[in-house]
């Protein structure tokens, strides 16, 4: 994918006020505090994340798509969303950019919502493949040969991604995307559109793509037509958002599948639970382990320069910047999440001790 020679480490220290920590860790982030307060505790990290690491030019943008090669890597956003709808936001946060791999949440919560955790298990997996993005090898290692079972994929890299395509509902190509693309637009609060360029320039090269769908076909583990199934993977991958419509879209996964601007109940608890737990496990496909080792919150990214983070029944933390590391993640994006996630002290393995 790229040269890049990035790995994200952890950061030596705490920088803004301790009063953050208590602010965002214990309880709800408006309730305990005057707004004012919360207000300039969250505004200050977003400025100081975006301030710090807006001079880094590590990183590469994908180059096996052509329109994501051509991205200006000068542009850079970030913006925070909570729970209780109140917004931050620092550089390009309103620019549009290519969903690519965060689009595959949001379908594998449309399908766990239809079809039910147990379908998702036993028709995709969820284990971590360990491999890159786009393996197909991940296939072959993962499936038993004789049972069909464990199931070869995680929804959130290519190969399980497109299996789940393969199990949205619709009598044809064009009801199934419409659904994908109502749902996705509910997540963000308005209408999502989906980029006619990015969608020509991926299916003109899609080969290894529908490679993988053909040989999940051959273990049984595609449920529809490959390659109708591959375009409508395609299409998802190319809708535009911008950064504020990926922190909206995480921020109703934290706030338990109800958008915190619209109200609007999009998908229910259980699903939003599930689906960051899939998060945790592939969300930055081969390097999650150390993301989640380092910033302890479940993440997915995108080809595309965009990332979001959730901090559950708090907030969601969203990044543009299209230079990517060697796996494929924002590098920008996991730098400016970590230290806004360290600045307001929100880590899901974060022990709190009970005074
Ligand atoms: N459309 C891209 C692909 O299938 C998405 C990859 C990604 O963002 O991980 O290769």
């Amino acid at each position: 994918m790229t040269k890049a020679k990035f790995s994200l480490k952890p950061l030596s220290k705490f920088s803004i006020a301790s009063c953050a920590v208590i602010c965002v860790t214990q309880g709800a982030v408006a309730r305990d505090f005057s707004p004012p307060t919360y207000v300039s505790i969250i505004q200050q990290a977003v400025d100081r994340a975006y301030s710090h690491y807006k001079t880094v030019t590590d990183g590469e943008n994908a180059s096996y798509i052509s329109y994501l090669a051509k991205a200006n890597t000068k542009f850079y956003g970030i913006v925070v969303v909570t729970t209780d709808g109140a917004i931050f936001k620092a550089g390009d946060a309103d620019y549009p950019f290519p969903i690519e791999s965060i689009a595959k949440v949001f379908t594998l919560a449309h399908v766990m919502k239809i079809q039910g955790p147990k379908t998702v298990q036993n028709k995709i997996g969820v284990n971590a493949t360990g491999l890159p993005f786009n393996s197909a090898l991940a296939i072959e290692l993962n499936h038993d040969k004789l049972t069909g079972s464990p199931p070869p994929g995680n929804p959130l890299v290519n190969a399980g991604a497109i299996a789940t395509a393969s199990l949205v509902d619709g009598k044809s190509l064009e009801e199934k995307w419409n659904m994908l693309l109502r749902e996705a637009s509910a997540f963000a609060g308005h209408p999502l559109t989906l980029n006619k360029d990015v969608y020509d320039s991926e299916m003109a090269d899609n080969q290894h793509n529908l490679a993988i769908a053909v040989l999940l076909k051959s273990y049984k583990s595609l449920y529809a037509d490959p390659t109708e199934t591959i375009d409508l993977y395609t299409r998802e991958c190319s809708y535009d958002v911008t950064a504020k419509d990926l922190a909206v879209m995480g921020a109703t996964l934290a706030n338990g599948g109800t958008n915190p601007l619209t109200h609007q109940a999009v998908t229910d608890a259980e699903t939003s639970m599930r689906v960051l737990a899939v998060m945790a496990t592939a969300g930055l496909y081969n390097t999650s382990g150390e993301w989640l080792y380092n910033v302890g919150l479940p993440a997915k990214s995108g080809v595309g320069g965009g990332i979001v983070a959730v901090v559950p029944g708090k907030m969601a933390i969203a990044v543009y910047s299209s230079p990517l590391d060697a796996a494929g993640n924002s590098v920008r994006g996991q730098l400016a999440i970590q230290s806004i996630a360290q600045d307001l002290g929100v880590n899901i393995f974060k022990i709190q001790m009970q005074k």
